[in-house]
């Protein structure tokens, strides 16, 4: 039994949405298809589900007359999303990392645009003009 790999959107979607809390195979099966703008078949995802099963990631639970089956996170199941999200957010941060400057003057980061002057003939970069004024009395006093 190796480990689970998550190799597409509708796995991982399907994963945070179990985070979130116990999910209808039907209900997730739409609000998967509807957040990846996909159509997916039961066929894609059930699988994928018997396999969190099998690792003992999720609980099936059957609900009401007709025996809905609930799927509900196991603490593994929760401790593997949380490993999940981490690897996530990290390619996250590498993607848009060099887009990333540092504010001239409190030094908070700046993604994408932020606020440009033109100081010394050097263009400085800060989130927000009050920090570009701050900036440039703070050079006047000394
Ligand atoms: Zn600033």
């Amino acid at each position: 039994m190796g480990e689970i790999k998550v190799t597409n959107l509708a796995k991982f979607y399907s994963l945070m949405l179990l985070y979130e809390g116990p999910k209808h195979g039907y209900d997730l099966i739409k609000t998967v298809g509807e957040k990846t703008g996909k159509k997916f078949s039961p066929g894609q995802v059930y699988p994928f589900l018997a396999k969190l099963e099998e690792h003992n990631y999720i609980k099936i639970k059957s609900e009401g007359e007709r025996e809905k089956k609930v799927y509900v996170l196991t603490p593994e199941g929760k401790k593997f999303c949380e490993k999940m999200l981490h690897r996530f957010s990290e390619l996250v941060e590498l993607a848009i990392e060099p887009n990333l400057s540092k504010c001239a003057h409190c030094a908070c980061e700046v993604y994408k645009g932020g606020y440009k002057e033109k100081i010394k003939e050097k263009e400085m970069v800060f989130c927000c003009s009050h920090c570009a004024a701050s900036f440039k009395n703070s050079r006047h006093s000394h």
